[in-house]
């Protein structure tokens, strides 16, 4: 069996742009200057630069990089497929470090790619999660340091506080996971977050929290389990989905990458919700989810600078 890999498209310039166009423009090219669809053209000629094309509404020059991470990137497109497969088919990540020595490009360009990629990853669909009454599971996990907190003094007496907080949501009916970076733990901080994502109609499924109290009853049900009293499930009961979702996270955070700062951390959560969310056990296979990824690679430009901030 060949590998996976070995497809042309993963090696060859030609081939790895025609992959692309095939996906973004599914029915041929459209002018991202101008939208025009019909008026333009592949540039021919042997000195034109692959995947050139010329519209002829605007008579601007395009190829499908524009107006997507991949616009002022000097990385061949074939290295950038391996980069997505690589990402999309490791389950805890893949690192910076490793990236740079299976493509053969710099640490530093190794490292902006891997953001770009979670930036194509991070998810466009807003739809509500527990709509027609599904349970959604809500859970908050902790890890790595807060800026400017200290060390583990600190952290012996005051609890979580000194450590980075994260919100998760899992839609049982769909396997969806969305992941939030919040600065609190508490009802205020992550009301607003639960309103804009779960559906009225929801049963919402908890730990003891009392910072979900009240925002149960602005659902149609509100299960909280009490793991202070060591109970863990109680029929539909449990938020061990979305405490699943935190176990893959963490391993790969402190595995993988080892840790990250916080103004990093909305990008890694992205990675981590885009392959739960599409994940093998919800049919979808390592080439599937390199392409869904690739598919969000549009309209999202990130500058070195902004990576970087
Ligand atoms: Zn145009």
């Amino acid at each position: 069996m060949a590998s996976h890999l070995s497809a042309p498209y993963f090696h060859n310039e030609e081939a790895a742009y025609a992959f692309v166009e095939a996906r973004l423009w599914p029915n041929g090219a459209v002018c991202p200057h101008c939208g025009e669809a019909k008026r333009v053209g592949r540039m021919g000629g042997k000195a034109t630069r692959i995947g050139a094309h010329k519209c002829y509404a605007c008579r601007k020059q395009f190829t499908v990089k524009v107006g997507t991470v991949f616009e002022s990137s000097h990385v061949p497109m074939h290295l950038w497929l391996q980069a997505f497969y690589l990402i999309c088919g490791s389950k805890k990540g893949i690192s910076s470090n490793q990236l740079h020595r299976i493509l053969g490009v710099t640490l530093k360009t190794a490292w902006f790619m891997s953001h770009r990629i979670r930036e194509a990853m991070r998810d466009g669909a807003m739809f509500a999660f527990g709509s027609e009454g599904g349970a959604v599971e809500a859970d908050e996990t902790f890890i790595g340091r807060e800026p400017g907190e200290k060390g583990v003094k600190a952290a012996k007496s005051r609890g979580f506080h000194h450590k980075m907080k994260v919100l998760s949501l899992v839609d049982r009916a769909s396997g969806q996971a969305r992941s939030f970076v919040v600065d609190h733990v508490d009802t205020a901080t992550i009301l607003p977050i639960v309103r804009e994502n779960v559906a009225k109609e929801a049963r919402l499924m908890t730990d003891e929290g009392r910072w979900y109290w009240p925002i149960g009853r602005e659902f149609a049900d509100h299960q909280k389990v009490f793991h202070s009293h060591d109970e863990y499930v109680r029929g539909e009961a449990h938020t061990n989905t979305v405490e699943g979702f935190f176990s893959i996270f963490k391993r790969g955070m402190r595995g993988i990458y080892q840790h990250c700062g916080k103004q990093h951390l909305h990008r890694y959560l992205a990675e981590f919700d885009f392959r739960y969310s599409n994940r093998k056990a919800l049919g979808i296979g390592d080439s599937e989810r390199a392409d869904i990824a690739l598919l969000g690679v549009r309209g999202k430009r990130l500058t070195y600078q902004t990576a970087r901030a």
